[in-house]
This record gives C-alpha cells, structure tokens and sequence, in this order.
C-alpha cells in the first residue's frame, strides 16, 4: 500500500464505488466496517513534526479521530484518546498503535454530552502527559432523520452538545493551561456550507463549528494559540452506517464527488498534522476542506 508521500493517482488510490449496506447500532465500531477503513495503520510517517506535544484527541478510537491520533503519535505527541465506553475495542487498537511508534496512550472513556466529563478531560490530560498543547476535537453525533416532525428535541439536544458543547466546554478549559505554540484543531464538514436535508441538527452544529473556530482564532491568537477547522467530505467511518445516513444512501456514498470515491480517514490525518504542527505558524481561524473536490465558499 503506498503511503502518503508515493506519487499516486487520487482517483483509484482508495475503494471506488459506493459501499454495501451495513446497519450499526450507534455509536459503531470501525472493526465491524467492510471494506476495512484506512486509517494509516499501516502507511502513516511521521517526520517529526510533534515531537514532544502533548495531544487531547476526542473520538480517537475510530474514523478520523483515530487517524488523527495515529499520526500525532508518529509525528512525536503522546495521545490522551476519548471516546464512548461502547467504543472501547476500537479504542484500544488504536492505543496499541500509539504505543507501537514509542509514544503514551491514555485511555478516556467517557460521554462528551455531560459537562463535567467533558472539562474532566484537559485535567486528565495535564495529570498524565505533563501538561497539554494541542487540542484536536473530532466527535461528533450525526442522525439523519428525513422529516422536522420526527427530529425530537432530544435528537437535537444530544447533538448539539456532543459536536459544539463539547467543544466550548473543552476549549474553555484548556486555554488556561495552554502555553503560547499550542493549537487547537476542530471539526466540521461540507455539511457547514452545504446542508443536506435530512441532517438538519448535525448541519447547524457543523456550521457553528466554523463560526465559534473563526471566533476564538482571534481571540485567542494574540496568546499565541491557534484555532483552525477541517472540514471532511463524504469519509468512510462508522458514523455513516450508524445512522448518520439512511441505509439505501450507503451504494452512493462519495459517488457524487468529483474524485468519485469516498474519502478514507488515512486522507485526512495530514490536514490535522498541518494545522497542528508549527509549520502551519501563519494559518489562523483557517477551514481546510478535504472533501475530494467539492467546491466550497
Ligand atoms: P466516527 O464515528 O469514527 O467518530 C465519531 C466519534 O465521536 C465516535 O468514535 C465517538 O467516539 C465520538 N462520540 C460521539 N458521541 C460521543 C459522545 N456523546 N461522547 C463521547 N464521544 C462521542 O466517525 P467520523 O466520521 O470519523 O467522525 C469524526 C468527525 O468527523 C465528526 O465530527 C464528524 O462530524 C466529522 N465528519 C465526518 C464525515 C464523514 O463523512 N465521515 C464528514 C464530515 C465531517
Ligand atoms: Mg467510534
């Protein structure tokens, strides 16, 4: 398998087509997805680019967040990984994978809808890595629910606080103990410019992402702390099948791109590292789409 610096042609380097349907009870496990998902396990290279940062990643056990997470550990972070208790399978592959490139895992099971747990995290994260200086928020709830009458105010309430609660609650905790050269690393989704119909809740908090990223970058860039955005297009994670978009959209899903393929995590890892890493040092309240070729404002 080539590995991110192998010249490469995008539109064939990743499985073409849509994908069978394969209904997950929420929240999934990327273990149970076919085709297995590439999350740089075995293709990811570091070039030392986080040496010694200490790095919060939410939803690290799988799809992006797992991706992120491998990369950090092989560009030199150690990794505090949160996720769902149900996710712990998951979770554990991937602190396994942080250990093999010689850095710390710590593992953080918990429910980013609960306030407490949520601040909880960048305490966690200063008692076992030393400190904290990189923040990367990747949960995220995503139900799609065709009709208004039958979105419940609890479906929106949950998704709400799982994709832009959480994220204040945890920004607002860490930026105290983050030194000057710390970034923080949020995720929203073609669905911020380009909402789909069915996916009125996760759309409006995907927008909110980017405002609330733009925002505290600059506020926060006179500290010395950057805030940048990715923004996914259509990725092959379990978000999909568990429920994030109705199973007969599954056969479709990254057909319409222009790469005409849905995007694997192992894509996107790279974009994180860049906004992560100081070489990005110029790039602030930034959306880095990364969607295979959807045009965006
Ligand atoms: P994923 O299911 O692998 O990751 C989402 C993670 O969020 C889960 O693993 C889970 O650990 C975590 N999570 C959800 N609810 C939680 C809660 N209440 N408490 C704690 N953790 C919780 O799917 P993914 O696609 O990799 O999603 C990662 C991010 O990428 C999300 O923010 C999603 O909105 C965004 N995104 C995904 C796509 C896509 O097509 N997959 C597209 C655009 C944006
Ligand atoms: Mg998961």
């Amino acid at each position: 398998m080539t590995d991110q610096f192998t010249f490469s042609n995008p539109v064939t380097l990743y499985h073409q087509g849509g994908f069978e349907p394969q209904p997950q009870d929420g929240p999934g496990l990327a273990s149970q997805q076919s085709p297995k998902p590439d999350h740089g396990e075995s293709t990811y290279r570091g070039t030392g680019r986080l040496t010694g940062r200490k790095a919060l990643v939410t939803g690290a056990d799988s799809g992006i967040g797992r991706a992120a997470a491998i990369a950090f550990a092989r560009e030199g972070a150690d990794v505090v990984l949160t996720y769902l208790p149900a996710e712990e399978s998951d979770a554990r592959e991937v602190a396994a994978l942080v250990e093999e490139a010689g850095r710390k895992a710590v593992l953080a099971p918990g429910d980013l809808t609960d306030e407490q747990f949520a601040r909880s995290l960048v305490a966690t994260t200063v008692r076992e890595l030393g400190g904290i200086d990189l923040v990367a928020n990747v949960a995220g709830k995503q139900q799609h629910v065709e009709d208004i009458a039958d979105l419940t105010s609890a479906q929106f309430d949950e998704t709400m606080r799982t994709n832009v609660h959480s994220l204040f609650w945890i920004v607002q905790e860490a930026v105290p103990h983050l030194p000057p050269g710390s970034t923080i690393v949020n995720t929203a989704s073609i669905q911020g410019y380009q909402p789909s119909p069915n996916l009125v809740d996760y759309a409006t908090t995907k927008a909110a992402i980017i405002t609330i990223s733009q925002a505290l970058a600059q506020q926060l860039a006179p500290k010395g702390i950057r805030v940048n955005v990715v923004a996914p297009g259509p990725v092959w994670t379990p978000l999909q099948v568990a429920g994030g978009q109705p199973d007969d959209a599954m056969p479709e899903f990254g057909t319409s791109t222009p790469l005409g393929r849905a995007g694997q995590p192992a894509e996107l890892a790279p974009a994180y590292v860049f906004l992560a890493s100081p070489e990005s040092s110029y790039v602030v309240g930034e959306v880095l789409n990364v969607n295979g070729g959807m045009p965006t404002p």
